[in-house]
């Protein structure tokens, strides 16, 4: 893992996030991150091999069943990223406000290159979710949903 493409489109004496590094021990955390970016999405991030494997999500994300979401997959982000809420400032790659929507532990139920299932243990988020790769609508696309 690596976190060479975050670092490229980030000019870390300028932004207020974390420059970071991959550590060596996981904690089995997510977070999900309103963004305000020019186009207002939710970032969802799962603590994975020393990183947060992140999708970003152009509608909120659901609680219940039934619903299911496009989930874009996006550059590995530092594990401090998940602390991370304020003003990336304008000029800067995702320039906007990030607010901290919900935040807990997982429970990694099935890992496969494909689909990743877990149990998310969140505030507004609780339940066993899926994302399920769905390259008919592109390489980097994947479908989130709440199956239980
Ligand atoms: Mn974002």
């Amino acid at each position: 893992m690596s976190l060479e493409k975050y670092k490229q489109k980030r000019l870390f004496t300028e932004t207020p996030e974390p420059p970071g590094e991959v550590v060596e021990q996981t904690p089995s955390i997510f977070v999900v991150q309103e963004h305000h970016a020019s186009h207002l999405h939710w970032d969802f991030r799962l603590a994975m091999d020393g990183v947060l494997k992140s999708w970003a999500i152009p509608k909120e994300p659901p609680t219940e069943k039934g619903i299911k979401r496009l989930a874009v997959q996006t550059e590995d982000h530092p594990l401090e990223y998940a602390d991370f809420e304020g003003e990336i400032p304008p000029g800067h790659y995702g320039a906007g406000k990030v607010i901290i929507w919900d935040k807990g532990t997982y429970e990694l139920l099935k890992k496969e290159p494909e689909k990743l299932v877990f149990k998310l243990e969140g505030n507004r988020l609780k339940g066993t979710y899926v994302l399920l790769r769905f390259p008919k609508a592109g390489p980097k696309n994947w479908l989130f949903f709440r199956k239980g």
